[in-house]
């Protein structure tokens, strides 16, 4: 049964909590185990534990691939000798057929080589398990995504309202375009630091170099950054909306929200229904996060089970380098802007970001956590609505600390490994292109991956390194999206304090008097 609007009165309506309004929120008078981030960390560790052990019990699955009539021999030979370079085991032939088995990551490697080498295959017992754990992430990514051009148009153009006029959204926009070039080349310095002390691809490199010989060249190419920059305004709202073009929608979106507060007066209604539009996708937002546990869960489990913890090995080295300068800039650089300029406390702040930050971690994709993200900002740090919701939206999409730091460690990596030494230019070149490539890259899974490619040719390394490095791509994609996360998440703590709107003693609202 629908409530006709008429009946509902103004505190019917939930509205998301005022930062100076100091009543604790729902989330932190639960027990902490009901806690919405500590059920996503414990979903965390148990799908650790649910892969480790179906792993280790061998969740084996097998396909039956279909020899030809001719050349049956030679054909054996190549079924084989597929088979065993992605891991998997293929039997004797029977009947025409030979029958090729192995964990869930072998399974599917081996048969998308088969197929592409022209055999048909059919699937003998399927990775049941995996497949269920992928069903379920797929659901919870889906309902993230549901939320994200709502969430963005909404959010942003509530925003505008209350940012109210030209003047003060340069500011706001001139701030944010400091914070986000400044901490970008700050991540590409501190992955420079680290991959020049620990020179990953360097010295006992077998393992690894034995892997870049049967890498693939990437056959995607990414977006000239000009078309990046041309494509920030639509040529059709409608398209951009229903592709979910995020730069396109945050742009109409203020431009709607500037528009709507100077008409004045005969804008109130069109900003009465963005406002309670708003209030209405936050709920929806609220009721998604209810799902993260079991999403954050499955997608990680079935991600565990299909690389297992082997990969690691080969090219730990190279891991290990990415790992540390990320920790570099998430643990030191970043805590320290937001003691010093933001004076928030980062542990405190960092646990009011916790949801955000796994669930970064689990999707990879700093755009699908976007609406975890302006929730923890918002609900659980306490940050100002309008300074949130335009930081945030655009640093999904171009700021990215960790891709930008990643790209330049896995840059270099790829040079040692093909014994280019780089000179001190071509280091600077690859400084500029990262955190360039960084803004190219969008939000989502992979995009890193892909914008390397500009990385590779600005220094003229070959591009066949990337096939090599995709192997141990989507873990090191969940580590530097939750250090994206982590870095909008900083901007907006940092950018508040700067901001006039925000009110004097109360978290994300301290020192407001300076612009
Ligand atoms: N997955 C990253 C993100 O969404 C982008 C990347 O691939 O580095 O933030």
């Amino acid at each position: 049964m629908t409530i006709p609007p008429s009946e509902l009165s103004p505190t019917d309506i939930p509205r998301p909590p005022d930062p100076s309004d100091p009543t604790p929120s729902p989330e932190s008078k639960k027990p902490w185990y009901l806690q919405i981030h500590t059920q996503i960390l414990l979903a965390l560790v148990l799908a650790v534990a649910v892969a480790g052990a179906m792993r280790g019990a061998g969740d084996d699955a097998a396909f039956e691939v279909t020899l030809p009539e001719e050349g049956r021999v030679a054909a054996v030979e190549q079924v084989k000798a597929l088979s065993m370079k992605a891991g998997a085991v293929a039997a004797e032939p029977t009947d025409g057929a030979i029958e090729v088995r192995g964990d869930v990551g072998a399974f599917q490697v081996a048969m998308s080589d088969l197929k592409e080498a022209g055999y048909s295959v059919e699937v003998a017992s399927a990775p049941v398990t995996y497949e269920v754990f992928n069903f379920i992430g797929a659901l919870f990514l889906r309902l993230l995504k549901m939320i994200i051009v709502p969430l963005v148009l909404a959010s942003v153009v509530t925003g505008m309202l209350g940012i109210g006029d030209t003047r003060a959204l340069g500011r706001l926009g001139i701030k944010t375009l400091i914070y986000y070039t400044a901490t970008t080349g700050l991540a590409v310095f501190a992955g420079l630091l680290v991959v020049n002390i620990l020179q990953p691809g360097t010295g006992d490199v077998e393992g690894a170099r034995a892997l870049m010989e049967s890498a693939k060249p990437p056959t995607l190419a990414p977006t000239p950054l000009a078309d990046v920059f041309l494509g920030i305004v639509p040529t059709n709202v409608a398209q951009a909306l229903a592709k979910g073009d995020l730069l396109s929608v945050i742009f109409f979106s203020i431009v709607l929200g500037l528009a709507t507060v100077t008409v004045g007066e005969r804008g109130r209604s069109l900003a009465a229904v963005f406002e309670s539009f708003n209030d209405v996708i936050m709920k929806i937002t609220d009721w998604v996060m209810l799902t993260a546990p079991v999403g954050v869960f499955a997608l990680l489990a079935a991600v565990l089970l299909k690389t297992g913890f082997g990969l690691l090995f080969d090219l730990g080295w190279y891991m290990i380098a990415v790992v540390v300068g990320l920790a570099v800039h998430a643990f030191i650089v970043l805590p320290t802007l937001l003691m010093v300029l933001g004076r928030a406390n980062p542990l405190t702040f960092a646990k009011a970001m916790l949801p955000a930050l796994l669930t970064a971690f689990s999707t990879s994709s700093s755009s699908a956590t976007l609406p975890v993200t302006l929730d923890s900002v918002t609900d659980r740090a306490g940050y100002n609505r309008q300074t949130s919701s335009f930081v945030l939206p655009l640093g999904a999409t171009i700021n990215m600390d960790g891709t930008a730091l990643y790209e330049s460690v896995a840059a270099i990596f790829i040079a040692n490994l093909y014994g280019i030494d780089l000179t001190l230019g071509q280091q600077v070149t690859i400084f500029l292109v990262a955190s360039l490539a960084a803004v190219g890259a969008a939000g989502i899974p992979s995009a890193g991956l892909v914008t390397m490619i500009m990385v590779l040719k600005a220094v003229g390394l070959p591009l066949e390194g990337i096939g090599l490095i995709a192997g141990v791509d989507r873990l090191l994609d969940m580590c530097r999206t939750t250090v994206n996360v982590w870095g909008d998440s900083v901007g907006v703590a940092v950018i508040d304090r700067f901001e006039p709107a925000a009110r004097p003693g109360e978290p994300g609202a301290m020192g407001s008097s300076e612009s």
